[in-house]
């Protein structure tokens, strides 16, 4: 069996961290099984469905590097859901109701004043033919609801383990609008039979959807395919991640600075028996998951443990690896630069700023006057290499005897007009003799 799984998101926002975890879960599975990743746009909801939330979505999941092997969108697709829908309704499994939503509404808040469970009473499917036709010839258009065969649907949860559902506890899911347009729930069916979808996997708030799927699945004559329901990512404080969706989308993240591998091997890890660390690609992700090392408790998102990640990301990064992005933040100084840098980074874009410190304009601190004229008639010719820092320093100590912190610390306040920053043996060759002796003067430079 060729293993294919789809990551299937609604076009009607931007993908937030939790939705990137079950994309990359789906990923990093069909990688592991040397299977096949779809992308399935669910976009039967016409209003709210955005293309550019659609275009969004791949950006991110190219950043994200998932890419997809397969791609289809569920609006291209309407004509194979009419002909599900149809060979449902000639097994008289779907019925057509009229009730409105106040109606609807009105009959669960009755049901919970009773303290009974709020499911669908079913009374449409008692309305005889005339009464539909009256009904029908005032206008009203029908909603049709599947009519669940009130058993129990278990599946083996390849996440949560054995899983039993009595549909008799749920409401018969409503399939297609009183406008003519189908929900999710039958799409995602025929989508997931005609693909030949062998596992899907998401999250936890599908879980009763399944019972009703597996139903579908069934009456349409096709053998359901395996299941997979993570908990869900939650923020810090447990709230769900759709209240924060600002800043933990994968945009903001990016704009942040956020580097793709940090952030899939935060998500790969988070949740999950292994340690949250930093993984050096997506194959070894790949590798290492598994679906028993998934907990059974929400996760929760810690955007320090993310960060650390791509702290340590980045001290690993070789200059081939980033050069292209440092030309484009316009910043110079090539291998020689990201090296004397890169310890000190957080984020690649911090380089800007200790850029300023080789290439632009720094205004010193002057702390002590008398060492940092010393230093400054003490600069040697250059060329200078890394070596520079400590013969010169040495004989500023010895000219003027200071040391240890007292020599250290007004050069660096005069150098870079800061008082931590990256290693000066490896800048002061970059800043170069025009500036560092500018700077040890007082100047601007
Ligand atoms: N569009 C659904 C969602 O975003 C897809 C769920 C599924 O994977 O079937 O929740």
């Amino acid at each position: 069996m060729t293993v294919l799984v789809r990551f299937a998101p609604s076009p009607t926002g931007l993908l937030h961290v939790g939705n990137a975890r079950t994309a990359i879960v789906n990923y990093l599975f069909a990688k592991k099984h040397r299977g096949q990743f779809m992308l399935r746009i669910d976009d039967t909801d016409q209003t709210r469905s955005k293309p550019e939330f659609e275009a969004a979505i791949r950006e991110d999941l190219a950043w994200l590097g998932a890419h997809f092997d397969l791609y289809d969108n569920q609006l291209a697709r309407l004509a194979n859901y009419g002909v599900a829908f149809e060979k449902l309704q000639a097994s008289g499994l779907l019925y057509p109701c009229y009730e409105s939503a106040e109606e609807l509404e009105r009959k669960r808040a009755l049901q919970l004043a009773r303290r009974k469970p709020p499911v669908y009473d079913r009374a449409a499917l008692k309305l005889t033919k005339e009464e539909r036709h009256a009904i029908e010839a005032r206008g009203l258009k029908p909603h049709w609801r599947f009519k669940l065969s009130q058993s129990k649907v278990a599946w083996r949860d390849l996440i949560r383990g054995d899983i039993e559902i009595d549909t008799a506890t749920l409401s018969d899911p409503v399939l297609v609008r009183e406008d003519g347009a189908f929900l999710y729930t039958l799409p995602s069916v025929v989508d997931d039979i005609d693909y030949k979808v062998t596992h899907v996997i998401r999250g936890e708030d599908h879980v009763t959807n399944t019972a009703v799927q597996i139903e579908i699945f069934r009456a349409l004559g096709a053998a359901e395919p395996s299941f997979a329901h993570h908990p869900l990512l939650m923020g810090a404080g447990g709230e769900a991640l759709s209240k924060r969706i600002g800043s933990l989308s994968l945009r903001s993240l990016r704009e942040d600075g956020i580097e793709p591998l940090a952030l899939a091997s935060y998500l790969a890890k988070v949740g999950t028996s292994d340690p949250v660390e930093l993984k050096p690609s997506l194959e070894v992700l790949a590798a290492e998951f598994e679906f028993a090392k998934i907990g059974r408790a929400p996760a929760h998102f810690d955007p320090a443990e993310l960060t650390n990640l791509n702290t340590k990301l980045l001290h690993s990064l070789a200059f081939d690896a980033v050069a292209p992005r440092l030309a484009a933040l316009g910043i110079g100084g090539g291998e020689a630069f990201w090296e004397a840098v890169k310890p000190n980074l957080a984020r690649l874009s911090d380089a800007a700023d200790l850029w300023a410190l080789v290439n632009g304009a720094v205004a010193p601190v002057i702390e002590n006057a008398t060492l940092t004229a010393a230093a400054a008639a003490l600069l040697p010719p250059e060329p200078w290499d890394e070596t520079i820092w400590a013969s010169w320093t040495k004989a500023v100590s010895a000219a003027t005897g200071a040391k240890g912190r007292e020599l250290y610390h007004p050069l660096r306040l005069a150098l870079t007009g800061l008082d931590h920053g990256p290693e000066l043996k490896k800048l002061l060759p970059l800043i170069g003799r025009a500036k560092a002796l500018a700077r040890l003067k007082g100047d601007t430079a």
